[in-house]
């Protein structure tokens, strides 16, 4: 029966890795399958089996995957970078997060130079407007001063009569 059992559910990758019985409450189970036994040598040898059981018990169950995403990413890049680990990674995107950041201020003053610019030539054209307008305005009023001249006169000539 248990034969039967255990060739229909093969153990996790790491039961099969440390040569033991994957019981239904294994709590590695979940997160490192049969099919991927690279996942748990990698993540073993720079942490220790020990340690990543108890680091999962420790968290809630909804944590775990990510915890393990985690750890898997870490024990890879230390494996590849014995010196830095991810922190190589780290320090390699936090440089060109600063540098990306100098190119954004840079641009930024850039935009708000040329935004100055146009707006100063905006106003002096819409001062060139306004005089424009003005000078069509006082024709205008001066067209209608001319227009309704003879009502003007007449009521200021009344009023100085008085
Ligand atoms: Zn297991």
């Amino acid at each position: 029966m248990s034969s039967t059992s255990n060739y229909s559910t093969p153990p996790c990758a790491a039961c099969k890795f440390l040569r033991r019985k994957c019981l239904p409450s294994c709590v590695f189970a979940p997160y490192f399958p049969p099919e991927e036994p690279i996942k748990f040598t990698t993540v073993h040898k720079v942490f220790g089996a020990s340690n990543v059981s108890k680091l999962l018990n420790e968290i809630q169950p909804h944590q775990r995957e990510d915890a393990v995403n985690s750890l898997a990413y870490e024990a890879e890049a230390r494996l590849k970078d014995p010196v830095y680990g991810c922190v190589g990674a780290i320090s390699v995107l936090q440089r060109q997060v600063l540098r990306l950041q100098k190119e954004l201020d840079a641009t930024n003053a850039d935009l708000m130079r040329y935004a100055n610019n146009n707006n100063n030539n905006n106003n002096f054209q819409y001062g060139r407007r306004m005089v424009n307008s003005g000078y069509y305005n006082y024709s205008s009023a001066w067209n209608n001063g001319i227009s309704g001249g003879h009502n003007n006169i007449g009521t200021d000539n009344c009023d100085g009569g008085r």
